[in-house]
């Protein structure tokens, strides 16, 4: 992977563009908090994989007519994204699974929305690879906030 100063912004802007179908179908509302000067050292094409992935579970695993907020922000070392919605929730026996190859909790359920189970997996995979880290907390019933942490390109 080669990896360039990347706006995260731009990175957000393109993951919409790519969901806005789902978005519609559902009557969700994005709210986002961002602060566009935030740069981070990464790939492209990979980085808005990664921010599709979380934002089409966000949006496949929430009720209709709910908000899912987008927040960008950095600290010292990282650039960060942080996808929170206001879906079913994962609980805590199945939330240390969901980043396994075809884990899909409760398929049943989640049978109706065609997914593979691999976008979890290909997403830890892809924020490895950027040398980066990626964090879930999630509360059954409430909802779920993945956070994203890239490593920051300095200016
Ligand atoms: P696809 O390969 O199409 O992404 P998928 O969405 O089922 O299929 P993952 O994205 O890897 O696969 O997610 C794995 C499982 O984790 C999902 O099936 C779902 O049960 C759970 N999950 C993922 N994101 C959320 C979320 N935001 N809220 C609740 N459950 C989630
Ligand atoms: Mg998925």
């Amino acid at each position: 992977v080669s990896l360039k100063k990347v706006r995260l912004t731009d990175i957000l802007e393109r993951g919409l563009e790519m969901t806005s179908h789902l978005v519609e179908e559902k009557n969700m509302e994005i709210e986002t908090t961002v602060d566009d000067s935030v740069h981070v050292l990464g790939d492209m094409n990979r980085l808005i994989q990664i921010m599709m992935n979380l934002l089409a579970n966000a949006i496949t695993y929430s009720p209709e007519n709910t908000t899912v907020h987008v927040n960008i922000f950095k600290n010292e070392q990282y650039g960060i994204f942080q996808i929170q919605d206001e879906g079913i929730g994962i609980s805590k026996s199945e939330i240390n699974r969901i980043f396994e190859r075809f884990y899909r909790v409760d398929r049943a359920r989640s049978r109706n929305s065609g997914g593979t189970g691999l976008g979890l997996a290909i997403v830890k995979h892809l924020v490895e690879a950027h040398h980066g880290l990626i964090k879930v907390e999630s509360e059954v019933g409430e909802g779920t906030t993945f956070t994203v942490y890239i490593p920051i390109a300095k200016s």
